[in-house]
């Protein structure tokens, strides 16, 4: 539940009480608590990009098919809302996506010895 907690509030996934963000799009490039380097190496964070299509994808998709079943809206002018609409979420889809990727790498491998 801690670890949860710590995704949902962007906490660091070693000690889950420091902050990954310092700004709204601006990464620490270590936790200001624990010292946990969060890019581990180049490209590291390719492996978020495919969280965040795994989040954006039923964002949308829940998007669009609420505008056509429940709005009654033609498919192609629900996608163009839809996607419109969705662009507000993007940041939000790119911290998270980031974050989930840091606990997830650090679940498999947390690069220390045990
Ligand atoms: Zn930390």
């Amino acid at each position: 539940m801690r670890r949860l907690a710590a995704v949902l509030t962007l906490r660091c996934p070693r000690c889950l009480s420091g902050r990954v963000w310092r700004g709204f799009i601006s990464m620490n490039t270590a936790c200001p608590v624990c010292g946990l380097v969060f890019d581990r190496e180049s490209g590291y964070f390719a492996g978020a990009m495919v969280l965040s299509y795994a989040l954006a994808v039923p964002i949308l998709a829940a998007m669009v098919v609420a505008l056509i079943l429940v709005g009654g809206l033609d498919a192609v002018v629900a996608l163009i809302i839809g996607n419109t609409a969705y662009l507000v979420l993007v940041p939000f889809i790119f911290r998270y996506s980031r974050v989930l990727w840091l606990h997830l790498d650090w679940l498999i491998d947390p690069g220390e010895p045990s």
